[in-house]
């Protein structure tokens, strides 16, 4: 069977927000400057449109960067770093904490305007401003606990510590899907180390960007501190390149494509500056015969049809055991059947566009692969057009029946599309599931002990981050994120990821008359 059941389109127009109030709440104007160092700059650079993928309205425009403009910013960042790291730890922390209060302030205009410009659901829109306030929550505490460690001395009268200091600025570049988060996750963390840092948006999403510039502002402002935490919007001649060549942005923490982040890694290694690389995923989800299919389905449903398909933790392949393959495939169709399409702005409705036509008509093209290298569509497969708004960008969520062998398993097609194969055992599963180059996420589903902790053990999930009984995406902030392999090996968020931030100093200290040297060398008298 292919198709939707069409009571699962929402009716349309229906929204009940509208994209200007949303606009005027926030500061944005018809036309803005893309870049902002202690002032917004009367930038030079070509015109970029910001485009609602939901209804294919310009929401307004932002003039991008030149390569002077990138020049002006970056000597202010520096400028602003050599001030900035000289606050005490705590206070920084104290900023940080008014930063989560603006965030939670402006929670409902800026998710609005997420979801205007990226197409994904309210709900995932206000949840990408939460993870803000979440990551700068943890900030505040991560403040008074940049700790290092204290080490014996093998010589007498000897101290040896490590402490951790400020790096410089920090060159932030994030993808379109997580248009806040993801600069929130490095610019909090980057903050309370006492770090600037630039920030280079997706040209998807500038006036989200923006946005969240105005809020920052005004707590800068507020605290009388200097512009560290700096903004360009512009393309990748103008800023991004620039970005990763510049010796003065010691760490260059970019989200994106597996290929981009092969260029980051290349350009910023040549000069022997540090990256933190957060690509493309290629996830799966294990589902055993011993699995709890109630909680899988509704798993497996978010994890895939959740911000339709756009996530770097989206579930791309599905890996059944051969005992439940058949009741759960039907089981999805129908959970499939129930997902509402239409504005992502209003409620009830689980699935807006794509960001853009372009991505639309690459999840065509996939599916056409996939056809020639033997995959069968099961459900959905096309782009919706009738009854949507011309230059939207809607398509149908898309289950396929897959051989584990086809070689499209290997990409990550950025789109609702989930291949459904078909294994015989668990040493199966891993083995599938590990055999693709990106190394993101990964889940399993069962009720076995042994299952589980085979699927954690060292010869089990090759994945940055691997789940019992959850989906693969929806990550907290609170543990190290980030993936293996292709994927990059950069870890962002909690645990110790802020240690990236900072450059370690391990000192040593004599307080005796002798001058020992180590290894009980003895040189001269
Ligand atoms: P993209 O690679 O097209 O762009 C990402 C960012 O990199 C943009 O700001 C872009 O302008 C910039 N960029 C591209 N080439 C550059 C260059 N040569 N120099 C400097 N900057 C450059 O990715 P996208 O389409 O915006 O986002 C989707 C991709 O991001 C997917 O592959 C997704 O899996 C991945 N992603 C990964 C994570 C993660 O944490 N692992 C999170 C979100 C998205």
């Amino acid at each position: 069977m292919t198709g939707i059941p069409t009571t699962g389109y929402h009716a349309w127009p229906m929204a009940a927000i509208d994209p200007k109030d949303v606009l005027k709440t926030l500061g944005i104007k018809a036309e803005n400057d893309g870049a902002w160092a202690g002032e917004w700059l009367a930038t030079r650079g070509p015109v970029i449109e910001s485009r609602n993928p939901a209804t294919g309205e310009v929401l307004a425009t932002v003039r991008g960067a030149t390569r002077a403009d990138y020049d002006e910013v970056l000597r202010r960042s520096v400028k602003a770093f050599e001030e900035w790291r000289e606050w005490p730890a705590p206070q920084r922390g104290a900023l940080v904490r008014d930063l989560a209060d603006a965030f939670r302030k402006s929670k409902d205009a800026l998710g609005a305007l997420v979801t205007m410009e990226t197409g994904k659901i309210l709900p995932e829109g206000k949840g990408e401003i939460q993870e803000a306030i979440d990551i700068a929550d943890f900030a505040v505490g991560l403040s008074r606990q940049l700790y290092g460690l204290t080490m014996h001395s093998e010589r007498k009268n000897h101290r040896m510590y490590e402490q951790w200091h400020p790096l410089g600025v920090v060159g932030v570049i994030t993808a379109f899907n997580f248009p806040i988060a993801v600069w929130a996750w490095n610019a909090m963390l980057a903050t309370v180390c006492g770090d600037a840092s630039l920030w280079k948006p997706s040209p998807k999403t500038p006036l989200t960007a923006i946005a969240t510039q105005h809020v920052v502002n005004r707590v800068l402002a507020a605290h009388k501190a200097p512009p560290f935490l700096t903004l360009l919007v512009g393309d990748n001649a103008a800023v991004g390149q620039p970005m990763l060549e510049d010796r003065r942005i010691p760490l260059v923490s970019a989200t994106g494509s597996v290929g981009m982040g092969r260029t980051v890694a290349e350009v910023v290694g040549r000069r022997l500056g540090r990256t933190l690389l957060e690509l493309g995923g290629n996830n799966a989800v294990i589902v055993m015969d011993d699995a709890d299919l109630d909680l899988a389905v509704r798993a497996v449903l978010f994890g895939a049809c959740g911000t339709a398909g756009q996530r770097c933790t989206s579930i791309r392949r599905l890996l059944l055991h051969e005992k439940i393959a058949a009741p759960f495939t039907e089981r999805l169709k129908t959970a499939y059947g129930q997902v509402k399409i239409g504005n992502p702005l209003e409620s009830g409705v689980l699935m807006g566009p794509l960001v853009d036509e372009p991505s639309a008509e690459r999840m065509m093209s996939a599916l056409a692969t996939i056809k020639t290298q033997g995959g069968e569509v099961i459900l959905g497969g096309k782009r919706l057009t009738d009854g949507f708004p011309k230059g939207s960008s809607f398509v149908e969520p898309t289950l396929v029946r897959s051989k584990k062998d086809m070689p499209i398993l290997q990409e990550e097609v950025f789109a609702p599309v989930l291949h459904l194969v078909t294994v015989g055992s668990l040493d199966e599963a891993i083995a599938v599931q590990n055999g693709v180059p990106q190394g993101l996420s990964s889940s399993i589903f069962t009720s076995s002990l042994r299952s589980s902790e085979r699927f954690l053990s060292a010869s089990g999930s090759d994945c940055g981050l691997a789940n019992v009984n959850i989906g693969t995406s929806g990550a907290e902030i609170g543990g190290a994120f980030g993936g293996e392999k292709d994927t990059g090996g950069g870890r962002e968020s909690g645990s110790d990821a802020w240690k990236a931030y900072m450059r370690r100093q391990t000192c040593t200290l004599n307080f005796g008359g002798d001058l020992p040297l180590a290894q009980g060398i003895t040189f001269g008298s």
